[in-house]
């Protein structure tokens, strides 16, 4: 019979598809739109890593590649994993893949068998549970209260835990709350998955976005038995402005490596042959423009939590890494608009894009359907005209 797969039709649409696609037929029609939905930077990949690129093109260097990534950016992803995160792989632990999203991809494919339980702590990168799923997995969700800066426990993981628990996903510096876990907080965490027995998979993605001089510590490197159990994840797309380019990365245990390797063979073979020798170049090349793009950053985090500190109604917590200001809009949802409860945050977003004309992203399928992400990687000029909007829109609530 013509039907389809169950798996295939139980994944969400992206709902921050869905305001990102109405952002842009408002533009498409005139209407000036400040967009805070980006997962992205604003800037221009490098000069330097464009280069290698098209030096790649002009070399022939465009035919297949082994399936999980060329020898040389397994070796560049190794020194950057010893000298950045204090973590010893071998490039036979190492997985090139196409992003961070195939990479986590590929993990949950080689470690989930059906009803395997992935505790994934909210809130979260709205993927998750569907990456988890399409690999028969079951995510088992668990909060991480404002109080608690939206981090979970060590005592909060351990309660979730059953005989079915084959993972957790941490990720730090978070998206959407931009929270970073320290490395006492990581060593409790640590512990209860060496005593549990589960796999931790560590998303690294934001790992170079970092502020105010906060130490960013990768769990794989605390010790030898959390090591053997982490498999960390992590991609040039968000430090380099690299979005397009499609090439993350993994360090794990040979084993998973192996596996991750065969299921990617099959699936994709090797990433993109250009983009590998371009990701080559962001990891072994000049560092400068990432430090003026976190600069750039820096600026606009500190002028948007300052802002928002000063509005009515709403508040957030300030980000400690990441591009985005997790904004907590619960006590909006009891006031009224133009005579009516405002009630959700669906409804509240698309009130500010329709009639405000500002893009936010209503965290519900982030795990917190009281909250709202506003993302920082567009102008300041931007930042500021958005900012007055939503100011304007908090100051007519009663
Ligand atoms: N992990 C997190 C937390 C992210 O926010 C993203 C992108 O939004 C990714 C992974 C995937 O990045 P990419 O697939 O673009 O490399």
């Amino acid at each position: 019979a013509l039907t389809l797969s169950k798996k295939a039709q139980a994944v969400k649409p992206s709902s921050t598809l869905a305001i990102t696609a109405k952002a842009k037929e408002l533009k498409e029609k005139g209407i000036d739109v400040v967009g805070f939905g980006a997962g992205e930077p604003d800037f221009n990949t490098p000069d330097n890593i464009c280069e290698a690129a098209i030096k790649a093109i002009h070399s022939g260097f465009t035919k297949y590649t082994p399936a999980d990534g060329t020898m040389e950016l397994k070796k560049a992803v190794c020194d950057k994993f010893l000298n950045f995160n204090k973590i010893k792989y071998e490039p036979n632990q190492i997985v090139v893949s196409n992003g961070g999203k195939h990479s986590l991809t590929n993990i949950f494919q080689a470690i989930c068998n059906p009803g395997d339980e992935v505790i994934i702590p909210a809130p979260f990168w709205l993927s998750y549970p569907e990456i988890v799923r399409l690999a028969d997995g079951v995510p088992v969700i668990i909060r991480a209260e404002k109080e608690q800066n939206y981090k979970v426990t060590a005592a909060q993981i351990e309660a979730a835990c059953t005989e079915k628990t084959k993972a957790l996903i941490l990720n730090s510096p978070n998206n959407p709350s931009g929270m970073i876990y320290t490395r006492e907080e990581l060593e409790a965490i640590a512990e209860v998955a060496v005593r549990k027995d589960f796999y931790v998979v560590s998303d690294e993605m934001y790992e170079h976005l970092i502020y105010d001089g906060a130490e960013v510590v990768s769990i794989a490197s605390l010790n030898d038995e959390i090591y053997k159990r982490t498999i960390t994840c992590s991609g040039v797309a968000k430090s380099y402005s690299m979005t397009g380019w499609r090439i993350g990365f993994t360090g794990s245990s040979k084993e998973i490596a192996k596996l991750m390797g065969s299921v990617q063979s099959h699936q994709t073979s090797n990433p993109n042959s250009i983009a590998q020798k371009a990701a080559y170049e962001a990891l072994v090349g000049p560092q400068d423009s990432v430090r003026k793009m976190h600069a750039e950053f820096n600026k606009r985090r500190d002028y948007m939590y300052d802002r928002i500190a000063n509005m009515k109604h709403i508040s957030a917590l300030k980000p400690q890494g990441a591009f985005y200001l997790f904004v907590d809009i619960s006590k909006t949802l009891d006031m009224e608009y133009k005579g009516s409860k405002i009630g959700n945050v669906s409804e509240l977003a698309r009130i500010l894009i329709e009639d405000y004309n500002v893009a936010v992203i209503p965290c519900a399928d982030f795990g917190f359907d009281d909250h709202i992400r506003l993302s920082y990687a567009i102008s300041l000029e931007q930042i500021k005209k958005g900012l007055d909007r939503i100011e304007e829109f908090v100051n007519v609530l009663a």
